[in-house]
């Protein structure tokens, strides 16, 4: 089969979707947009398909790789896992196939996103990559010579839901988390984490954006969170580094903003890593913003 010179790629939301065109050549965008997120899953293969349209009329055939929300269950072939709740067992992918006649790729949209950083963003021309997206979940993914280690369970990079490692005494047993577990990652590294760990010492609830600018107001509160935050990722980011050993370590999400945790965190992962000497472990900032999910769809193909 030809490829189409054309890459589409699509993120879906709760709330919005976002499209974008890349070059296959030069990896330029040609073309984007962002739609809201329709409310019932007819309207959404229909409001997909149209968007395919669309973008063939003006750039020629497309490739389609999409991201959103969920997985397929390997036995059942349908959604699971999905917050657009009416997404969950339907048989997504097929139907979509269908409607737009022929093959797609989906990606979870961490794995995505490091794709994306690992081809043309902060990972460019490194062999190992992993990205780590700080939303109001954790999410994660490892890309190898520019392909996502999906793994056998697709659970590739997952660390959202490791607890975390080398605990303090205040930290055990960790606040219960969704998942059922208790001191998962998730619950320390989010931005919801963020505000949760202020929360807990100051009994103020606050949003992750407001504890961060309290700290840079001089708040003392807020400045604790912050230092707690990045010993955290610190402890974090050296268990990836004694695993995987990764050449660097990309970071997403609105939290990746906060330029202190390029400079603080690699500071004190040495002393949790098995290493004699200083390791060489980069740890960047992503390159492509909120755009890397739907750019790492494009680059499924
Ligand atoms: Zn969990």
């Amino acid at each position: 089969m030809n490829l189409p010179l054309i890459r589409m790629g699509v993120d879906i939301g709760g709330t919005k979707i976002a499209a974008i065109a890349l070059d296959a050549h030069s990896g330029q965008a040609v073309k984007h947009s962002k739609i809201s997120t329709p409310s019932d899953y007819p309207s959404l293969i229909k409001c997909l398909t149209e968007l395919v349209f669309e973008y063939e009329k003006e750039l020629g055939p497309v490739s389609y790789g999409m991201c959103y929300p969920g997985s397929v269950n390997q036995e059942t072939q349908r959604v699971q896992n999905a917050n657009i709740l009416w997404l969950n067992d339907k048989a997504f992918e097929q139907d979509l196939a269908k409607a737009l006649q022929r093959p797609i790729r989906t990606g979870n949209d961490a794995n995505c996103f490091t794709l994306s950083e690992a081809i043309d963003g902060a990972g460019k021309g490194y062999s190992v990559v992993f990205g780590a997206t700080l939303g109001t979940g954790l999410g994660g993914g490892i890309v190898i010579d520019q392909k996502i280690l999906v793994g056998l369970n697709r659970l590739g990079g997952e660390w959202g839901h490791v607890p975390i490692p080398w605990p303090t005494a205040r930290e055990i047993p960790g606040p219960e988390c969704y998942c059922g577990l208790k001191g998962c990652l998730e619950s320390y590294l989010s931005g919801t984490g963020l505000a949760r760990s202020y929360r807990h010492v100051t009994g103020k609830a606050l949003r992750s954006e407001q504890v961060i600018e309290l700290a840079n107001q001089g708040d003392p509160d807020a400045e604790a969170a912050l230092s707690r935050y990045e010993n955290r990722m610190a402890r974090a980011c050296a268990m990836i580094i004694n695993i995987l050993d990764p050449d660097v370590i990309v970071l997403g999400g609105g939290l990746s903003a906060l330029k202190r945790l390029y400079l603080n965190v690699p500071k004190q992962w040495d002393q949790y890593i098995f290493s004699p000497q200083a390791v060489k472990t980069k740890l960047l900032q992503a390159a492509h913003g909120a755009e890397s999910g739907v750019r790492g769809a494009a680059r499924l193909w």
